[in-house]
């Protein structure tokens, strides 16, 4: 039997088992989690721990069921369990979990992403999105000669080092690293950018002039909440990189076959000279990727001297998985049904916010959306901070009482999947309009 929307709310909502299995994980892991999101910093309290995932819905160890928006943070395209995905893994698994020698499905999956993806005719698989940006930025510099990267502020690139750099307000400002045991050494060669500032990188550019190997960027950004590119900004980019001889780095850990097939390079039509990808086409396992033009990717080992390797690089889980995955988003009418849905729920979610006198705005491309609480569009990282974050946090519990699990932070993306039903969607707008009174109140 398949699971079905949760029906109502719940004044009484407690967790006691996930108190319990939090104290436990917190005495052996830092925090009590293996990635800091998870904690609930952002909003405060304690996180569910999870049971099991279905479709649409994940099931906590105290017995609530929610309809998810995190999706894994990006992954669950196709919502937990797909027959597809569950049966490529699971045959995958009869054969073997890892050879440490090469496969044919790892050439199969190679060919559905450089079909896929505009920018990609060679593709080298990794097993987190941080591996891939890590190896796309050290191909940049190696096929360029050049040291410098401009990133744009409040773009998340994985924990590489060079790429964990704090907003500076000021364009030009040099990054000081945001984190402790990232060294001023490691940061030095990052330049940021606020992003949808066309002209901030044109300066740089021509400060540093010869300098620069690469501009990297979220072509939307997802991790400061959803922020879609002005109009002209990545033709813009695209231009001036080429003017540059720097490479245009896409970073699609999220985006690609999130907004369309073929990522945001698609949906835009500016094709970038490298991406990179994660999440989908892993299918919900660990795998990552970054590809480029042949040319440039056979610079990468053994190919060429630029080194990158990985004992579980293509491991045959992930690929039958990220197979699955991506053949059954090509073949179906997936995107079609994501858009329908993730409308759906920004209007709802808008109306919601609007009747509620809070201030809002919602911004969406396809199925990846943020409702923040900010007056008037959000267009760079300052902005985004400017957002009410303590009337977020209340209205983040407020929905997870009633059955609905967002992302906990103001800053990240919620995601719908192609297992949400239009039931689901209409109990989450019912269920915004009670949270928001409740919270606002
Ligand atoms: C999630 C994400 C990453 C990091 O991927 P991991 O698999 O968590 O290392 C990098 N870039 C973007 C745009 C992401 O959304």
């Amino acid at each position: 039997m398949s699971p079905s929307t949760p029906a109502v709310s719940r004044p009484d909502f407690r967790l006691p088992k996930s108190h319990e299995a939090f104290a436990r994980a917190n005495r052996v892991i830092p925090g009590g989690v293996n990635s800091p999101a998870r904690a609930f910093g952002a909003v405060g309290g304690e996180p569910p721990f999870m049971a099991k995932a279905e479709g649409a819905y994940l099931f906590d160890i105290d017995g609530h069921q929610y309809i998810d928006y995190i999706g894994s943070w990006g992954p669950m395209i196709l919502g937990h369990g797909h027959p597809h995905v569950r049966e490529a893994a699971a045959r995958a698994l009869e054969l073997g979990t890892s050879f440490g020698a090469p496969t044919v499905r790892e050439a199969e999956i190679a060919e559905a992403v450089a079909a896929a993806v505009p920018s990609i005719e060679k593709v080298r698989f990794v097993s987190s999105g941080t591996e891939a940006t890590m190896s796309a930025i050290r191909l940049a510099r190696g096929a360029t000669g050049r040291d410098k990267v401009i990133k744009m502020a409040g773009h998340y690139h994985g924990h590489v080092d060079a790429l964990l750099i704090q907003a500076g307000s000021a364009a030009t400002t040099l990054g000081t690293p945001n984190s402790p045991g990232v060294t001023a050494g490691a940061a030095k060669d990052t330049l940021l950018c606020p992003f949808n500032d066309a002209d901030a990188v044109a300066a740089l550019l021509e400060q540093h002039r010869g300098e620069v190997a690469a501009v990297l960027l979220e072509p939307i950004a997802g991790n400061m909440g959803l922020v879609p590119p002005g109009p002209g900004y990545l033709e813009a980019l695209r231009a001036l990189t080429e003017r540059h001889g720097v490479l245009l780095v896409f970073d699609e850990v999220m985006t690609g076959f999130r907004v369309a097939y073929g990522g945001a390079q698609a949906l835009y039509g500016v094709t970038p000279d490298m991406t990179t990808l994660g999440k989908i086409v892993g299918g919900g396992l660990p795998a990552a990727a970054y590809g480029s033009s042949a040319k440039v990717m056979d610079r990468v080992s053994p190919a060429g001297p630029v080194f990158q390797a990985g004992t579980l690089s293509g491991n045959p889980l992930a690929m039958a998985a990220g197979l699955a995955t991506l053949e059954t988003l090509r073949e179906g009418h997936a995107y079609e049904r994501l858009e329908a849905l993730s409308a759906r729920l920004a209007e709802g979610l808008g109306r919601a916010a609007r009747d509620a006198k809070v201030p809002h705005v919602v911004q969406r491309v396809g199925s990846m959306l943020t409702l923040f609480f900010h007056d008037g569009p959000v267009r760079n990282y300052d902005d985004a901070r400017r957002s009410d974050t303590a009337l977020f946090a209340r209205f983040f519990w407020e929905m997870l009482a009633r059955g609905v699990y967002l992302p906990c932070s103001q800053f990240e993306a919620a995601f719908v999947s192609a297992a949400h039903t239009e039931a689901d969607i209409d109990h989450t707008i019912d269920a915004a309009r009670e949270a928001l009174a409740a919270a606002a109140g």
